[in-house]
């Protein structure tokens, strides 16, 4: 299966990848995680990314897409995976494009998950990651068993910097002007699959491979 989660910031993309990804025991490759690791980890990428995330911008596309190219070429990546926030651009797009054409492969299906700007501010703020495995959760709708603690590995969660108001309204304006438009992009390749993530909370991972499985007998 090879699938990307397309949608706004806050509309799930993550945590539906994540279930899905261990369902289906193929990688879950967050571009957001791994330059979130970058950063942890202090490397060169790390530090240029992070000038771009504090302010809610994207990263350069050729960084990202070296970045992503490296990822593609380990063995897991090989049997599968679900891009969670890549492509965000239509250069990125087209990268993919390139890069999967090289590998001889194709993508199953592109997921745009929608839900109505205001609930996305509501689960943009309440939001907490753990700050060791990236595992989320939400103050309100997801809890963990402890609070402020991960039922995965411990790990203590944290509010993302880039979790707070004024940087999802300038996430969400990137969102309109470079990413929407790969809605029409994925559109034309037959690929799209709009799908309703109001009020699902992750639970929506059955009725999407469903339509994945439609959509590729179709
Ligand atoms: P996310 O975790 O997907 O919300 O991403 C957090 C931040 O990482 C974004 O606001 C961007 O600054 C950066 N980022 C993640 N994915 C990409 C991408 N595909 N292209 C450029 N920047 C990205």
């Amino acid at each position: 299966m090879r699938l990307v989660f397309l949608g706004a910031p806050g509309t799930g993309k993550g945590t539906m990848a994540s279930v899905m990804a261990k369902q289906l025991q193929i990688p879950h490759i967050s571009t957001g995680d791994l330059f979130r690791l970058h950063l942890a980890n202090k490397t060169e990428l790390g530090t240029l990314a992070e000038s771009y995330m504090k302010d809610g911008k994207l990263v350069p596309d050729d960084v990202t897409v070296g970045m992503v190219r490296e990822r593609l070429k380990e063995d897991d990546a090989q049997k599968g995976f679900i891009f969670d926030g890549f492509p965000r651009t239509i250069e990125q797009g087209k990268a993919l494009d390139a890069m999967l054409q090289e590998m001889n492969l194709s993508l199953d299906a592109v997921v745009d998950l929608v839900v109505p700007e205001e609930e996305l501010f509501r689960r943009i703020t309440t939001r907490r990651v753990c700050k060791d495995c990236g595992q989320i959760y939400n103050t309100e709708t997801l809890k963990p068993k402890v609070e402020g603690v991960c039922d995965t590995c411990g790990g203590e969660l944290i509010q993302r910097a880039d979790d707070n108001a004024e940087t999802l309204r300038k996430r969400l304006d990137v969102y309109t002007e470079q990413t929407a438009p790969l809605i029409d992009f994925y559109e034309e390749k037959k690929l799209l699959l709009s799908f309703d993530n109001h009020n699902k909370m992750g639970s929506g991972v059955d009725e999407i491979l469903d339509l994945v499985e439609k959509h590729r007998q179709a």
